[in-house]
């Protein structure tokens, strides 16, 4: 995917964040607290600006998706993008997209426990990017795997 897709996608949520404070203050930040075995899934393309991120290393999963693993800390304003839209996930069914919680995340983060805390304009701004990453033909590609991804963790999470 174009660079410049993907600069425009992390634009459009700004300083969107899920609470107007930093919820990371509040919970100590646990969806930044994984393991050896926890990654981030990059965009297509997104490995190139990883130059920017000191600290997070890049791998490849079984299936040959790229994505970092990270040692819990790093440069807010150069994390990947799925870390900018945590804890919430974008689906792209029948041409359109939706945000939803993403399941993963309702064993982590207790904003999803209760879901009304999350702020609408960080709900607005994901969509937003997710509706810029569409246009995209690799974009859309990652969105549908990314989806039926999300789905699979729905039938088991819920
Ligand atoms: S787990 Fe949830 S509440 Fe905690 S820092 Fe991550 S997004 Fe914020
Ligand atoms: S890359 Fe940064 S924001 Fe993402 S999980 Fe690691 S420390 Fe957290």
């Amino acid at each position: 995917m174009k660079l410049s897709t993907i600069l425009k996608a992390r634009r459009a949520l700004k300083s969107a964040a899920p609470l107007p404070a930093d919820c990371g203050e509040l919970c100590g930040a646990r969806c930044c607290r994984g393991d050896d075995g926890d990654g981030v899934l990059l965009l297509p393309g997104e490995e190139k600006l990883l130059f920017l991120s000191p600290g997070l290393k890049k791998g490849r999963s079984d299936n040959g998706r790229l994505y970092v693993s990270c040692p819990g800390k790093c440069v807010r304003a150069f994390r990947p993008f799925l870390c900018r839209i945590y804890p919430l996930g974008i689906l792209w069914e029948r041409e359109t997209i939706r945000v939803v919680a993403d399941p993963r995340a309702k064993i982590v983060c207790p904003l999803l426990q209760v879901p009304e805390y999350i702020a609408p304009s960080f709900i607005a701004a994901v969509r937003r990017a997710g509706k810029i990453l569409a246009r995209d033909p690799e974009g859309r590609a990652f969105l549908r795997d990314f989806t039926r991804e999300l789905r699979e963790y729905h039938k088991f999470i819920g």
